[in-house]
């Protein structure tokens, strides 16, 4: 019964790696979390951001929702249930975070179901393609542009022009805007590759997501600044093999 094993996996999780951290569980009770790292990633069940990036308790707030995908800043707000805005909110506006992860992956059920569009099997679900649709344009433009192409190089390609919807509409929140102008805040577009255990970043210079070899931080910080005013129109015109028009 899958429900005996998440017992047998607490009761071993106290006893070995809860032991094993007291000094962090305590400070972390007493001192509260003070996490520098938000990760938007995917609800998938094979993407966990903590076991993927192998931190511990209190290093990374997390998001996680059909896609990785981050909605529209909504001015003024209204009374609708933005939970993931909220998250974003409360680590940026509550917790200070100096980096945020937009971090995609291979084999995405969500946004195969965004290409699909109707031809997939979740199409009637009752929110399903209203989430997704966040990227619809995105979504719309890769499959305009990579007309031709296999349905798994387009879907790919989505995966990885919804990271870049996702950073860009990061930046329609004004409290993130700014700090990103005054350099306190960093956004990043990640992309994982489970069938060969591989990261990806996006780099602006090549307008391509490429795969992170060993830590370069530097780098990727550089990259994470430019990043803020990259849009997928760039990415999708360097997949397309167009020069791309800024
Ligand atoms: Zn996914």
């Amino acid at each position: 019964m899958p429900l005996r094993r998440l017992l047998k996996g607490f009761s071993d999780f106290r006893l070995g790696y809860y032991r094993e951290h007291l000094d962090l569980f305590e400070k972390l009770a007493n001192e509260g979390q003070a996490p520098k790292i938000l990760i938007v990633a995917c609800s998938d069940a094979r993407v966990d951001p903590g076991i993927l990036t192998q931190t511990q308790p209190g290093d990374i707030f997390t998001v996680r929702n059909v896609a990785a995908m981050v909605p529209p800043a909504q001015y003024p707000p209204d009374t609708r249930h933005h939970g993931t805005s909220a998250a974003i909110e409360f680590a940026v506006r509550g917790l200070g975070v100096e980096h945020i992860v937009v971090l995609g992956h291979a084999l995405c059920g969500g946004i195969g179901a965004l290409v699909d569009g109707r031809d997939s099997i979740y199409a009637d679900y009752d929110y399903l393609s209203t989430w997704t649709s966040i990227a619809q344009e995105t979504r719309d433009l890769v499959v305009r542009e990579l007309k031709g192409r296999s349905r798994e190089e387009v879907a790919r390609a989505v995966e990885q022009a919804a990271v870049l919807n996702s950073v860009g509409n990061l930046m329609s929140f004004r409290w993130i805007a700014d700090k990103v102008a005054a350099g306190t805040l960093i956004v990043h577009g990640w992309w994982f590759n489970m069938t060969e255990g591989r990261l990806y970043a996006f780099n602006p210079a090549t307008a391509l997501f490429e795969p992170v070899l060993g830590v370069n931080l530097e780098g990727a910080i550089r990259q994470g600044t430019a990043l803020s005013s990259i849009r997928p129109e760039r990415f999708v015109a360097a997949l397309a093999g167009k020069v791309p028009a800024f």
